[in-house]
């Protein structure tokens, strides 16, 4: 069977990362979560002060410093789950938290940002056998992927999804904090001036508004399977 490219995007907090790694993992590809590059970089931003004080990212600072700042991910031995480093330094918990999330998409509206993600991205993916998951995979990272998927799902049972994730994680969030996170990433995301978030021409759409995680996972192994094996 041939390796494909397989682009995951669509909405923020619709599951898209959870059903690209197990698919990943199930049919021995690489998985990259181009989300948490962005995260990353935005924990660059907090931890060195790169946010005036009426929240607006330096850009002109971060542009400067932006080669200081090495993304990768590593397999967790215990959970067998890729994890952000930031130079060296396990950020997976950092970055997932609501500061980040409700200062990423400004970040990730910035040009030169995207410029350096994208390389790195497409960097990752030449010699195929790899499921990313974002905003602009389909379109831009790999704009000839062989499978193309847009999630999408109502913004309250994403909301709902992230709510439960992360209390489940010990995190102390309220619902309505998450759900205005969710409908103003998405509003950022769709209509920010480079790489806005958009489905592909070829993409296939996907509304799990109704499907349980059991049910996403089949409907991509079957997608994939249709790709892979033509
Ligand atoms: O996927 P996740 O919700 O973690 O992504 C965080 C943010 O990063 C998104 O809301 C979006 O602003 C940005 N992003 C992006 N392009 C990508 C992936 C994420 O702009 N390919």
């Amino acid at each position: 069977m041939k390796k494909i490219t397989i682009a995951i995007d669509g909405f923020s907090s619709c599951g898209k990362s959870t059903m690209a790694k197990d698919l990943a993992k199930e049919i021995g590809y690489i998985y990259i979560d181009s989300g948490a590059m962005y995260r990353a970089v935005t924990l660059f931003c907090i931890e060195n002060s790169l946010f005036t004080s009426d929240g607006e990212v330096n850009a002109e600072e971060l542009k400067k410093r932006i080669g200081e700042i090495n993304i990768s991910f590593r397999l967790n031995d215990m959970t067998s789950k890729p994890e952000t480093f930031l130079n060296g330094v396990n950020v997976e918990s950092k970055i997932r938290t609501m500061d980040v999330s409700s200062r990423v998409s400004l970040v990730a509206a910035l040009g030169f940002v995207r410029k350096a993600l994208v390389k790195q991205q497409q960097e990752m993916g030449k010699n195929k056998g790899i499921v990313m998951d974002g905003r602009d995979i389909g379109t831009v990272v790999f704009p000839d992927a062989e499978l193309k998927v847009f999630v999408t799902a109502s913004a309250e049972i994403r909301a709902k999804r992230r709510y439960d994730e992360l209390i489940a994680k010990g995190q102390n969030v309220s619902y309505d904090e998450i759900l205005k996170n969710v409908e103003e990433r998405d509003k950022i995301d769709q209509n920010r001036k480079v790489s806005p978030l958009r489905k592909a021409d070829d993409a296939i759409i996907l509304d799990n508004s109704n499907m349980s995680v059991e049910e996403q996972k089949a409907w991509l192994k079957n997608e994939y399977q249709k790709a892979a094996y033509v």
